[in-house]
C-alpha cells in the first residue's frame, strides 16, 4: 500500500482538522504518498500527540499551525507561509446530539468556517479542495442503497444540515468560478485505526458512535453497550450501516486529490466512500468479540431518534472514477480498533 501513490507529483496540502481522527490517518497516507502536509487545527477535538505519532510512523515532518478556520487572518498567514496547492477540509464539529442543542455553534464552525476557508484559498490562488461530507446529506431516500445520482434530502439533524449547506456552498462557488476543482466525499461509517495501534479515534467523554462505545466496554471503561432498538425491519432487528476502515477512507482522500488534477476545466466530483455492504449492530458486537477475545455485554434500549433502519453506499462511482475501493475487512476494522483501544485505554492522554 505504501508505494501505491508514489509515482504522483509532490505538493503541499493544507489539512484543516488534521489533528483529529480521520485527519490524522489521512495525513499519514499523504506523507507516505510523498506529499508535504500543513495541518491547521484549533485542537478543540484533536491532539498534537496524534501528529507526533504520525511523524514517527511516516518518519517525516508535519507542519502544524494552531488556528481556527473562522479566523481569516490566521488562514491568510498560513497560506502566505506555505506553498499550498490543495486543501483537504476536515475541520468542524460533528456530534449529532450536540448539534441539535447548539445550532449556532455548529453553523458557525462548519458553515462560517468553511466560508472563511474558501475566501482565504481564493485569495491565495488555491482552487483545489476536498471536503468531508457525509451520507447524512441523502436524508431518507426510501431505499437502502445510496448513490450519487440521487438528489440530496433532508438530514435528520443540524449537523447533517451543515454538511448539506457546505456542499451547496462549494457547488455554487465552483459554478461561479470554474477555476475551482471540488471533491465532495460522502463518508459512510468510519471506524478502525491504523494497524500499528498508535493512532486511532479518541472521543471526548461518552462516545456517541457505536464502535468507540463497544471498544470502551471491552476495555472495562463502560459497563455495557445499549443497542438502540432491535425491532427494525432488518434480518436481526438491529440497524444496518456501511462501516468503512479509516485507512481505506484516508486512501480515498488521496485518490480524490489525484482525480481533481484531471478536472482540467474545473468541476465538482461527488463520491461515496463506503464499502457497499451493511452490517447490523449485533453483527458488529459479535465481530468485535471475535477479533478481541473480550466479551461485550449489552442491553437492548429504545430506538434512537433520527436513526434510519438501514443504508449503505453504492461504491461503484468511486471505483470507476477514482480507482478506489475498500481493501480492509470487518475483521481488520475490529482487530485494529482493539489494538488501538487496548494499547491506549485513555486515548492520547497517557
Ligand atoms: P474530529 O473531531 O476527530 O476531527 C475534527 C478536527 O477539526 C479536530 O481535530 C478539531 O480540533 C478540528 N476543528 C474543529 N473545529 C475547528 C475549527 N473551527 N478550526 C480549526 N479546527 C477545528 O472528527 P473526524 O471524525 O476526524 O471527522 C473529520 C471530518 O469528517 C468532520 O468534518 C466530520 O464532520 C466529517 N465526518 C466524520 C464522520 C465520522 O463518523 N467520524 C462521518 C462523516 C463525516
Ligand atoms: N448504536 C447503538 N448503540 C450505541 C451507538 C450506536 O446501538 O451506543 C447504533 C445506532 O443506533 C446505529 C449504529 O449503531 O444504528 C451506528 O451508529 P453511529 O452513531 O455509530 O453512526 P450513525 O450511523 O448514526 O452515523
Amino acid at each position: 500500500m505504501k508505494t501505491k501513490f508514489l509515482y504522483r507529483y509532490l505538493s503541499m496540502i493544507l489539512v484543516t482538522g488534521g489533528a483529529g481522527y480521520i485527519g490524522s490517518h489521512t495525513i499519514l497516507v499523504l506523507l507516505e504518498a510523498g506529499y508535504d502536509v500543513v495541518v491547521f487545527d484549533n485542537l478543540s477535538n484533536g491532539s498534537t500527540e496524534a501528529i507526533k505519532r504520525v511523524e514517527r510512523l511516516a518518519n517525516r515532518k508535519v507542519h502544524f499551525e494552531h488556528g481556527d478556520i473562522r479566523d481569516r487572518k490566521g488562514l491568510d498567514e498560513v497560506l502566505a507561509t506555505y506553498p499550498v496547492t490543495a486543501a483537504i477540509h476536515f475541520a468542524g464539529l460533528k456530534a449529532v446530539g450536540e448539534s441539535m442543542k447548539k445550532p449556532l455553534e455548529y453553523f458557525d464552525n462548519n458553515v462560517s468556517g468553511s466560508i472563511q476557508l474558501l475566501k482565504a484559498l481564493r485569495q491565495a490562488g488555491v482552487f483545489n479542495i476536498v471536503f468531508s461530507s457525509s451520507a447524512t446529506v441523502y436524508g431518507d431516500p426510501g431505499t437502502p442503497v445510496f448513490n450519487e445520482e440521487m438528489p440530496t434530502g433532508t438530514p435528520s439533524n443540524t449537523y447533517g444540515y451543515t454538511k448539506l449547506v457546505v456542499e451547496e456552498l462549494l457547488k455554487k462557488t465552483q459554478a461561479a468560478d470554474p477555476r475551482w476543482r471540488v471533491a465532495l466525499l460522502r463518508y459512510f461509517n468510519p471506524v478502525g485505526a491504523h494497524q500499528s495501534g498508535t493512532i486511532g479515534e479518541d472521543p471526548a467523554g461518552i462516545p456517541n458512535n457505536l464502535l468507540p462505545f463497544i471498544a470502551q466496554v471491552a476495555v472495562g471503561k463502560r459497563q455495557q453497550l445499549s443497542i438502540f432498538g432491535d425491532d427494525y425491519p432488518t434480518p436481526d432487528g438491529t440497524c444496518l450501516r456501511d462501516y468503512i476502515h479509516v485507512m481505506d477512507l484516508a486512501e480515498g482522500h488521496v485518490s480524490a486529490l489525484q482525480a481533481l488534477k484531471r478536472f482540467d476545466k474545473g468541476g465538482v466530483g461527488i463520491w461515496n466512500l463506503g464499502g457497499g455492504q451493511g452490517h447490523s449492530v449485533l453483527e458488529m458486537v459479535k465481530a468485535f468479540e471475535k477479533a478481541s477475545g473480550q466479551a461485550v455485554p449489552y442491553q437492548v434500549a429504545p430506538r434512537r431518534e433520527g436513526d434510519l433502519a438501514q443504508f449503505w453506499a453504492d461504491p461503484g462511482k468511486a471505483k470507476r472514477e477514482l480507482g478506489w475501493e475498500v481493501e480492509r475487512t470487518l475483521h481488520d476494522m475490529m482487530a485494529d480498533t482493539w489494538r488501538w483501544q487496548s494499547k491506549n485505554p485513555n486515548g492520547y492522554q497517557k
